[in-house]
């Protein structure tokens, strides 16, 4: 890539360029948090190639050569950011001011993870294995999502959380991005926030998904809303999973993230779970198929009773419901 080309992919990726001299843009290794063992690049000594004749390549010294589609990717897949298709077509984002630029990379706040520590905090999933077997949740599968059990604890902000199931949103970089509480003892459901722990920081990433770091894309994916009905399809043998938790509509943003997936809905057999059908189709103008819980008696998946149950509903043939734009002329 010529030089104004790739130090404008760079800015789109967020990456900041530390120097550039005529055949190299030296920045700080985007790659470290995932492949380096100290997370980090403290002695800035990677960079990306100025090719005016072919394509750039990456090179760190710490993780190695990459090819840019390979840098692409990552960040397609662990980071969120796709601009895959405008380096294919050559449609890298236009320069614009620099001042510009720096607003937008700000802007674009990287994802920031919970930090690892405040889920010592916890104790195992194991600990609250009577509740998660009567919701017929695997104990291992809860594991494997790095659910926790909150016997007791006092926030610094003087709230007595007890008795709750803590459930981590992960992401495909396996650290966590927001932390969820659901009370054993009643329907309560809450956040953990930073403020919660005593710290002044925020964390979060607005385009996540409960499961996202078991997300295999090369299979059809089925997205449900809750982390429970999530982890029940699952138990039943459905491994390619994701749940939205929370409302989504044909605006969210973070439904980009399945772009190019199969995707079938499960969410729940209620008013609410159908609009969330009908958004992620607006979203993507096609229709995508659905799974009616309802046929078998169910408002949601965690309420599916059996194997048996599951594949009445798998097997029911889909309805030939061609998507109709209904709403193209009030978009
Ligand atoms: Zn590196």
């Amino acid at each position: 890539m010529i030089k104004t080309d790739l130090i404008n992919l760079l800015y789109g990726l967020g990456i900041q360029p530390i120097d550039i001299t005529d055949n190299w843009v030296r920045v700080s290794c985007p790659l470290a948090d995932i492949n380096h063992i100290s997370k980090k690049d403290s002695n800035p000594s990677a960079g990306f190639k100025i090719n005016n004749n072919g394509p750039s390549v990456f090179h760190c010294f710490v993780c190695g050569t990459r090819s840019m589609e390979s840098i692409l990717n990552t960040y397609k897949w662990r980071k969120g950011v796709d601009l895959f298709r405008q380096y294919i077509t050559n449609e890298v984002p236009e320069k614009q001011e620099s001042i510009t630029y720096k607003e937008k990379v700000f802007q674009k706040k990287e994802p920031t993870p919970i930090p690892d520590v405040l889920l010592d905090l916890f104790e195992p999933i194991a600990n609250a294995k009577n509740y998660i077997e009567a919701r017929r949740i695997d104990l291992d599968i809860a594991g494997h999502h790095n659910l926790l059990y909150c016997k007791r604890f006092i926030t610094h902000t003087n709230s007595v959380w007890e008795n709750a199931v803590v459930v981590p949103i992960r992401d495909k970089d396996y650290k966590t991005y927001w932390l969820h509480f659901r009370s054993i003892d009643s329907k309560r459901f809450w956040h953990g926030k930073p403020n919660h722990f005593g710290l002044d920081i925020e964390w979060g990433r607005e385009d996540s998904f409960f499961g996202m770091e078991h997300l295999d894309i090369t299979k059809p994916v089925i997205l449900v809303e809750g982390a429970f009905d999530c982890l029940r399809l699952k138990t039943l043998g459905l491994s390619n999973v994701i749940a939205t938790h929370g409302g989504i509509s044909h605006t969210s943003k973070k439904l980009l993230r399945l772009k190019n997936l199969s995707i079938i809905c499960g969410f729940d057999a209620d008013p609410a779970g159908r609009n969330f059908h009908k958004a992620v189709e607006r979203f993507f103008q096609k229709s995508i198929q659905s799974l009616d819980w309802s046929i078998i008696g169910c408002k949601d998946p965690g309420e599916i009773k059996s194997k048996e149950d599951l594949q009445k509903v798998l097997q029911t043939n889909k309805r030939n419901h061609r998507f109709q734009d209904k709403w193209r002329n009030k978009i």
